[in-house]
Order: C-alpha cells, then sequence, then structure tokens
C-alpha cells in the first residue's frame, strides 16, 4: 500500500483517500512563480507540503465519498500501462492503487458513480484498465459523469493528424485508451458543471485550468467540504491565487476562480480536500499576512458548518462560490 488512507467525516457522509502515488518536484516546472525561495517564505507550507530545500510535494490520490447510499469515485488518477511518452513520470507504470482500493473496502464492482472533475491523465487513469489487450471500464456497475464541455473539447481532437505537441499527443492517446472505451459501453453520462449528485454531493463549477473544471461539494448534517480539483494544485497557490500553472486552458480565469473560491471559504468551517495535496490533504482556510492559509484538518471528526440552504457556500457577507 502507497499510503494509509486518511478518511474524513462531513455529517452523514465520508470520504477516504486512497493514494496511487507522492513525489516531491517533477511538477515544479508548470509553476514557475514557485521558486523555492518563494515558496520557502510562507513558512505553513513547511513540512508537509514543502520540503526543507524548498521543493513543492505533491500526491496523486482518488477520493471515494459515501453518501446517500452511493460510493462515488472522485477522480481516477493516472492509471496502469497507459502509453504517456511525454510525461515520462506517468508513462507505463504500474501501480497498486486496485488492490489498495479494494484493502480500504472498495471493490471495483461496488463504485456506484466515477466523477472526472476534469479530463486530464491523472484523473481519469482508472477509467479503464487493460484486459487481454482490450482497454475496458475499470467500474463496470458504475456510471461516469463528465461535464459536457470537457467532453466536447477532448472529442475535438478525434481524427485530427498527429500532432508535434507531446501534451495535444498524450490527450488524444488518453481519449482512446481512458474516456472512449467507456463511451462505447454506454456508462457515460454527460452533464452540467452544476449539476446536483445526490443530495448530499454536487458539482461547483471553478473554471480556469480546463474550459468546465469543477470541484465538488458535499453537504450532509450541518457539516461540508470541498474536493478542489485541480482549480488550485498546490497549496502555495493559496499564498499567492494568481500563480497558475503554465497549461490552464486560461490562467487569468484559473486565478480569478481561487480568489474567489478562497475568500468565500476563508474563516469558514467548510472542509478544503486537496486533489493534489499530499498528507494532511485537506484542512480550513483562513486570511492570512498574504493571501491564504490552510489550518488544520479535524480528521475522523466532524467538522460542523451553520446550516444554509442547498449546501451553498456564503460569506458572513453573503458572497457565494463563483457560479460560472
Ligand atoms: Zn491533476
Amino acid at each position: 500500500m502507497t499510503e494509509a488512507p486518511l478518511r474524513w467525516q462531513i455529517g452523514d457522509a465520508v470520504v477516504t483517500r486512497i493514494v496511487e502515488s507522492t513525489f516531491e518536484g517533477g511538477l515544479d516546472t508548470f509553476l514557475p512563480q514557485a521558486t523555492p525561495e518563494a515558496v520557502l517564505a510562507i513558512d505553513w507550507l513547511r513540512p508537509n507540503f514543502v520540503t526543507a530545500e524548498g521543493i513543492l510535494k505533491f500526491s496523486i490520490h482518488a477520493l471515494v465519498i459515501e453518501a446517500d447510499g452511493l460510493r462515488v469515485l472522485v477522480d481516477t488518477c493516472v492509471g496502469n500501462e497507459k502509453p504517456r511518452a511525454a510525461f515520462a513520470m506517468w508513462d507505463m507504470q504500474q501501480y497498486s492503487f486496485l488492490q489498495d482500493l479494494e484493502l480500504a473496502g472498495f471493490a471495483r464492482e461496488s463504485i456506484d458513480i466515477v466523477l472526472c472533475t476534469h479530463l486530464h491523465l491523472d484523473h481519469v487513469g482508472w477509467n479503464t484498465m487493460k484486459i487481454d489487450g482490450r482497454w475496458v471500464p475499470t467500474f463496470p456497475n458504475a456510471r461516469y459523469l463528465i461535464e459536457r464541455r470537457e467532453m466536447a473539447g477532448l472529442r475535438a481532437l478525434e481524427g485530427t493528424p498527429p500532432s508535434e505537441d507531446g501534451l495535444e499527443t498524450i490527450s488524444k492517446a488518453m481519449l482512446s485508451d481512458s474516456i472512449l472505451p467507456v463511451v462505447e459501453e454506454g456508462l457515460v453520462d454527460l452533464v452540467d458543471a452544476d449539476h446536483r449528485v445526490s443530495s448530499a454531493i454536487r458539482l461547483v463549477p471553478t473554471p480556469g485550468h480546463t474550459i468546465g473544471h469543477v470541484s465538488v461539494l458535499i453537504a450532509s448534517g450541518g457539516a461540508s467540504a470541498l474536493i478542489t480539483g485541480d482549480c488550485i494544485h498546490h497549496p502555495c497557490q493559496l499564498a499567492h491565487t494568481d500563480w497558475s500553472i503554465v497549461n490552464d486552458f486560461d490562467p487569468a480565469l484559473s486565478a480569478q476562480t481561487r480568489e474567489e473560491t478562497f475568500a468565500a471559504l476563508a474563516g469558514m468551517p467548510t472542509l478544503v480536500i486537496g486533489t493534489h495535496w499530499p498528507a494532511p490533504s485537506a484542512g480550513h482556510v483562513h486570511r492570512a499576512d498574504f493571501g491564504y492559509r490552510l489550518g488544520e484538518a479535524p480528521q475522523d471528526r466532524l467538522s460542523r458548518t451553520s446550516r444554509s440552504s442547498e449546501g451553498s457556500l456564503q460569506t458572513p457577507t453573503g458572497r457565494s462560490l463563483p457560479t460560472s
């Protein structure tokens, strides 16, 4: 097992983190402003999120939400045996993810919904697995929810000539090995960016990293949590919400989404669970001397918030999370 599962109780819902891999550096070139000097100046990042040398730490993990009688798997990591030549660290991997998922109590046949926050290679990998040389859905009894503009953007690459661009080549490979096989089995539901999954779970539009990127809001029993997806990659972007990664679809919109999201969450009891944040992977957002910072996560404890209508997140002044 890569790392023991972390688990958070959100009212009657439970969120479990299943790690596929963790690493230091590796994505630093995507966040050029986050130099060792700049991140060492943010003292609360050490030791969990930054090494003593100022290198960023990341985690690739999936989050299983158990709520309303459903098991919802949010983001499916990199996957095994996927050809990703332009991204050597994720090329043709062999992870123990499926075994770790099962050890945590989640047989793949028991997953009801697979939810991809966006269609990048580290969020769709376990949509499929290779059996007898064929890509087949890993979660045969699940509906796979994909935001409709995400799907349209990726499918626009179908039938286009081979590209010199390594990332575009990966996108095409991802489409054919991780998306189309679940489409062909009739398992995909295209949804809007504010889709309600169940009484306790709904999507929140957090565009910028990709055109139709979504985060996942869980509201149950007066408690709430937000799974970020990649509207933020690393906690250093709390201190500097204007630090966008270089391959964001719209870096300015990505920065605006972060600022509005964390302005709305600052000082609120909503637990924020980061999709690429290494352990403890979650916490509460507070205003800081510059930007925002992450406070302690009440792991295995209830995170209480005042009841609000339909689980919406609002600041004391009534400002909501961005909805467009
Ligand atoms: Zn990612």
